[in-house]
């Protein structure tokens, strides 16, 4: 497996450094509702999560909540709330879009806070200052850059250049413009900490190298974060947690995801263009979503567009239509072997986790599947590998349903894959989908248009092709209701 590390700027060999895979992803700082900037980090992370657990590697996550920031006070004070709370807020609001986007929390993934970290904080900052590599000043403490002779090393800028940039917002306090800050002194009205500074909180780059040195250990495999994070913020991590240890590397493959944009800006609160993950999902399914993300390669910028997330929910209905068929055949005869789809699917994701090819695969392999059914092949293997790496590598949902076709009998009961039909509900749709089929023969149009609109209605969704009628239940009708429109219809 290759990825891809900023670090080097090249694909590499996948060699973790020990027995399980340490993955530390930058966390959100919880002062507004998450947007689809953040699905698409999330989405891609946890892929990456989910492909290394379906290689048998062991994963250890560690993502953290910056709890207490410049922007959660802000906010708090025009709210006229505690920081506190508008944090407790937004961090259950993140974690409830994550649910949602069927992220995982794996058993042993850590979601450290901020706020209840402060002791491993001043650990590392006292760590710093007795190395000389970090200095006290005005009640703050600032890391000395100058210390860190290969900063810039990650964004690949010299220190001349970041110098320059830096130069306007330098503080009197600070030995060079470049220093940036560990620890911050209060100011009236702020929430703080007592240290050995005096009293403050947290800067937030600390907060990366204290929680992935305590949960993680001194070496981390995969660092991750939106490409917007390279600098300052994972260059000083480099920096903090490097000078603290005394070990090169602090990580060994830098993965850093491309942004999202809106008609071609940058998606952020500070542009107002935001779309949240909550309003996308009122919309779309999160399956359509993550279609949406990994149909591009996740180094690359995405473009936000309603014409993008519609594709991808006729993408999200192909999969599903492919994996609910009846699989009339029941596994005798010929069988149709999707093996050749699933290599292909590993090579794609082995490439720097190219999820867009390897969607493009399990879209090739729903087609597939359709035509095997067709001519009557046994697909149940193939809908099996479909399913396994449509929803354990790619965490979609894929809610299967049974899909009949009006021309095939029924015996019993239908206990499919999936939902289970009971055969006396499947009987009845069955009649009356048959009763439409001799409608549209003798061109009785209003009469099937009634059928067709009631089940929709009774959550039994009818698609005509050229020889048949398909359906497949959105939900499972009772029996009471479709006797009484039986007997409307004079049946
Ligand atoms: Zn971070």
């Amino acid at each position: 497996m290759k990825i891809y590390s900023t670090l080097s700027g090249k694909k590499e060999e996948f060699a973790p450094s020990g027995g399980e895979v340490k993955i530390y992803v930058c966390g959100v700082t919880p002062y507004s509702d998450a947007h689809i900037g953040h699905a698409m980090s999330y989405v891609i992370f946890d892929v990456i999560r989910r492909y290394l657990r379906y290689k048998k590697y062991t994963v250890k996550y560690v993502q953290n909540v910056t709890d207490i920031d410049d922007k959660i006070i802000d906010r708090a004070n025009q709210l006229g709330i505690a920081p506190s709370e508008l944090a407790k807020k937004y961090t259950d609001s993140y974690f409830e879009d994550m649910e949602n986007l069927n992220i995982v929390k794996a058993e042993g993934d850590v979601y450290p806070l901020a706020t209840e970290e402060i002791p491993k904080i001043i650990e590392v900052i006292q760590g710093l200052i007795d190395k000389g590599h970090a200095y006290p000043a005005g009640g703050s403490v600032y890391f000395r850059v100058r210390s860190a002779p290969d900063y810039g090393k990650l964004s690949h800028r010299s220190p001349d250049d970041m110098r320059a940039a830096e130069c306007t917002i330098g503080s009197g306090e600070k030995e060079d413009a470049m220093d940036f800050v560990l620890w911050k002194a209060t100011k009236p009205g702020e929430p703080y900490w007592e240290s050995p500074w005096g009293q403050g909180r947290p800067g937030w780059h600390i907060e990366c190298s204290a929680m992935s040195l305590k949960y993680l250990g001194d070496t981390l495999d995969i660092h991750g974060g939106g490409q917007d994070l390279i600098f300052p913020h994972h260059e000083n991590e480099i920096a903090q947690s490097e000078s603290f240890t005394g070990k090169k590397p602090f990580v060994k493959y830098w993965l850093h995801n491309g942004l999202v944009q809106l008609g071609g800006d940058k998606m952020s609160k500070s542009l107002g263009n935001l779309i949240t993950i909550k309003e996308a999902l009122k919309k779309y399914s999160a399956d359509a979503l993550r279609i949406f993300i990994l149909s591009s390669h996740y180094r690359s910028p995405l473009t936000y567009s309603e014409e993008g997330l519609e594709a991808a929910k006729r993408g999200a209905e192909r999969l599903l239509r492919a994996v609910s068929r009846d699989d009339s055949a029941g596994g005798k005869g010929e069988a149709f072997d999707a093996e050749s789809y699933r290599k292909q699917f590993i090579e794609a994701m082995d490439d720097d986790f190219n999820t867009a090819r390897a969607l493009a695969v399990l879209f090739d392999l729903a087609s597939a599947i359709n035509q095997a059914c067709d001519a009557g092949v046994s697909i149940g293997n193939a809908q099996s590998t479909l399913l396994s790496l449509g929803r354990d590598v790619l965490g979609l949902r894929l809610p299967r349903i049974i899909y009949g076709q009006a021309s095939i009998k029924v015996t019993g009961t239908l206990t499919a894959r999936g939902t289970v039909i009971p055969g006396t509900v499947n009987t009845r749709v069955h009649r009356l989908v048959e009763e439409r089929l001799n409608c549209r023969k003798e061109k009785n149009w209003q009469r099937a248009d009634e059928i067709r609109n009631k089940l929709a209605e009774l959550g039994v969704i009818l698609e005509d092709t050229k020889t048949e009628t398909d359906f497949n239940y959105k939900s499972v009708p009772s029996e009471e209701a479709l006797d009484k429109f039986i007997a409307e219809l004079g049946l």
